[in-house]
């Protein structure tokens, strides 16, 4: 805490103190004299280097690059290499010591590993976004070197435990980030502690209040379901102890972020949740039986005792998660009436799943390719093929990160895993781009189905292709995986970039004749009337004269209020956005770094809202400065910003939202019940009678007694909204009624 009370001599050595600590405490660091000489000797030139700096929460600086050594040797169980590169990870970017130095101290293994993660430096076009170009120059670290990655992660860790001493707007930015791009890559790489902390600690900026409610009902459900769990684990235990295991049986709660996602997922409050409690068996293995055996045997005897839920076994003993990850899960019916989530593994698939597969990946020697090769293999032609355009890097990157996965069987009965969402096409990549080329259906499950037909998992797929066939562009409408997609762009590579060209000249004469040259803000301008989402294919589409130029006059005219931002309600006067300069500058608007902007309803011309997430005032939101300058509001639950703050973060202003009542906002309610005669008009009488209430439209559905509606309106703020949802689900026959957050009819 008060490390002031400390003088800076006592702070370094207990750094150091907490060094030797690690250099004791982890086996992979003091087998051999060199390594403990190498971690010492990274220490004190680290903390040399770093002498005279302080973090933000005033603790001298070599604190943070002692702490990720210590998460890299204790929490991800690394090899004295990482650990000399994580005291070293900043050196390079912020003193003077440079990647030369480093090499010839530390030899070329370590400099490379502190290079990947060194941030650029430098001046990027301005499309670009330098957070997403770093990103790309990690994951190329990561193919050399996967320890790049889990550094970094361990680096993200820390920074996020010791977020609270950054301003707010930084905050937002790095939760999101954490959230979008990290988090994920943690789970990809079965690091899944470090995951759960990763998320639950972004949740803990971004939603605090809501954080604190679910932590605070979790203490007071944890009682009675320890309760539960203690009465179902007494004949557990008989057994188990019966047949001769040695075992350890805990109790977990599931994760507040995983509680929370699954809450606005879904759509249910807390106490609807029921299956927050997860029961876990880890058993060390007997010799002589296989621990899938074991696994299969500890099922049984639970569920002779218990009655499982039937769609909720899932084995991943037989076939791991690509991320490595192994375990036996059912969920079983108490005597109380409660669900309790069982989980079964053994020891060593425990480790896996608390640190990692990843590291214990480099040293698994027996010549065969595992999935984390095969994913990095996946991420090095992502690469390859990488698009110009940055964000739709992090776009497939993301895509390449999504965790659900199914299984699909070859002819042959071999299964392959993809992301769900796969179709017919994608698997056909997924064999071999061959085989995707020429694709013209596929039998699945004997029957003959179209490429776009999306598989489920199970599935046994098998290939019909033509030699005739010939790849279409087409089809990138219809893939999903990463692999398809960049096989088909690699196909057209050529063909479509002398199309881009060619698109990008006729665009720039057509200018030139009204005196005007590309920019930023007349590209976003066509991007918008022609509804295409990268400059990249806005000039595709006019080099293959899908889209004409005829017109130009008028999109250039138009008004930025069309499709994508919708202007406040009550503004009818224009902003003249037409004279103002560099739209790249976040200071043209006034902002400076830091400062929360208070917005009020006098404020209203200076922004705009976001039509992906319709926030009201009351709504926790973030203000995003787009291309044209203009203030963008966005909820910060809205995935459209996460991605934004994610790749644009220096573009993110922290707001706050002050409604003196004067406009009012579009809100999306949804409501479902007992159908009954005259609900609908009195569910609208209730809305009508409301002063602070206008609709605009309503629109209700009724199947077998069952009705679903939603209506849009305008309203002042969050608190009138949650007045007239409380009215509402006083209506009989009235179940749920709840606030759309995204629109999704946009
Ligand atoms: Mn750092």
């Amino acid at each position: 805490m008060s490390q002031d009370l400390f003088s800076t001599q006592e702070q370094e050595d207990q750094a150091r103190n907490q060094v030797l600590d690690l250099i004791a405490q982890c086996p992979r660091c003091h087998q051999k004299e060199d390594d403990v000489q190498m971690i010492r000797k990274a220490f004190e030139l680290a903390n040399d280097a770093h002498r005279g700096m302080k973090r933000r929460s005033g603790e001298l600086y070599i604190f943070h690059p002692v702490s990720v050594a210590r998460v890299v040797a204790e929490e991800i169980g690394l090899d004295a290499k990482s650990v000399t590169a994580a005291l070293l990870h900043d050196v390079v970017e912020d003193t003077s010591i440079t990647l030369g130095d480093i090499e010839s101290l530390f030899g070329s293994k370590v400099a490379g590993i502190v290079d990947g993660l060194t941030k650029l430096e430098g001046v990027f076009d301005q499309s670009a976004s330098l957070q997403a170009e770093n990103f790309r120059k990690l994951l190329v670290s990561m193919i050399e070197d996967v320890r790049v990655i889990l550094i970094k992660l361990a680096d993200r860790l820390h920074n996020m435990r010791t977020l609270s001493s950054m301003p707010e707007h930084k905050r937002y930015r790095i939760s999101a980030e954490t959230l979008y791009i990290y988090a994920p890559m943690a789970h990809r790489l079965g690091l899944f502690n470090i995951k759960t902390e990763l998320e639950d600690l972004s949740l803990k900026y971004e939603h605090p209040n809501e954080y604190a409610e679910i932590e605070e009902k979790l203490k007071q459900s944890s009682e009675i379901y320890q309760q539960v769990i203690d009465s179902v684990s007494v004949p557990i235990r008989e057994r188990l102890e019966a047949q001769g295991y040695e075992y350890e049986l805990k109790a977990r709660p599931k994760s507040i972020y995983s509680i929370w996602h699954k809450m606005k997922n879904k759509n249910v409050p807390f106490e609807e949740i029921y299956d927050i409690f997860a029961m876990r068996i880890i058993f060390k293995p007997k010799e002589e039986i296989s621990e899938k055996v074991q696994c299969w045997n500890i099922y049984s005897i639970i569920t002779d005792l218990y009655q499982p839920k039937p769609d909720r076994l899932r084995d991943w003993v037989s076939t791991p998660k690509s991320n490595g990850y192994e375990a036996l899960h059912t969920t079983i019916m108490s005597p109380g009436g409660r669900w309790v989530e069982v989980q079964i593994r053994s020891e060593r698939m425990n480790d896996i799943a608390e640190r990692g597969f990843a590291a214990h990946w480099k040293y698994k020697e027996n010549g065969k390719e595992t999935e984390i090769d095969n994913w990095l293999k996946s991420i090095r032609d992502m690469l390859e093929n990488a698009d110009s355009d940055s964000m739709e890097f992090l776009d497939n990157v993301k895509l390449n990160l999504f965790s659900q996965e199914m299984m699909i069987f070859t002819p042959k009965g071999e299964v392959k895993i993809m992301p769900v969402g796969s179709t017919a096409l994608d698997f056909a990549f997924e064999i071999h781009s061959k085989l995707g080329c020429h694709c013209i259906g596929a039998k699945v499950n004997y029957k003959l189905e179209p490429l776009s037909h999306e598989l489920k998992s199970g599935d046994q797929v098998e290939i019909i292709t033509s030699d005739k066939q010939t790849p279409k562009y087409e089809w990138i409408n219809f893939v999903t995986t990463v692999k398809a997609k960049s096989c088909i762009k690699e196909i057209f590579r050529e063909e479509r970039h002398g199309y881009i060209q060619a698109g990008e000249n006729a665009l720039s004469e057509e200018l030139q004749k009204r005196k005007l040259s590309i920019n930023a803000r007349i590209l976003k301008k066509l991007m918008r009337t022609y509804h295409v989402s990268s400059r990249e294919d806005l000039y595709y589409q006019i080099g293959k004269g899908t889209i004409k130029l005829d017109n130009i006059e008028k999109s250039l005219t138009q008004k930025s209020t069309s499709k994508w931002v919708k202007m406040w309600r009550l503004t009818f006067g224009n902003k003249n956005t037409d004279d103002e300069e560099d739209p790249d500058d976040k200071e043209a608007i006034g902002m400076p770094d830091g400062k929360k902007i208070v917005l009020t309803d006098e404020a209203q011309r200076q922004f705009t809202t976001a039509s992906c997430c319709n926030p009201i005032p009351g709504d926790d939101v973030v203000a995003f400065v787009d291309d044209d300058n203009t203030l963008v509001l966005h909820s910060r639950r809205c995935p459209v910003c996460l991605k934004l703050m994610s790749s644009r973060g220096n573009r993110i202003v922290s707001a706050q939202w002050e409604s003196h009542k004067v406009l009012s906002y579009l809100a999306i309610i949804e409501l479902s019940g007992i159908d009954r005669q005259s609900l609908v008009s009195d569910v609208t009488k209730i809305i009508s009678m409301e002063q602070k209430v206008n609709m605009r439209s309503v629109h209700f559905e009724s199947h077998d007694g069952v009705f679903s509606g939603s209506i849009y309106l305008y309203i002042y703020d969050t608190v009138d909204l949650q007045v007239l949802i409380d009215k509402l689900l006083k209506v009989k026959g009235v179940h749920s009624v709840v606030r759309k957050e995204r629109n999704e009819l946009n």
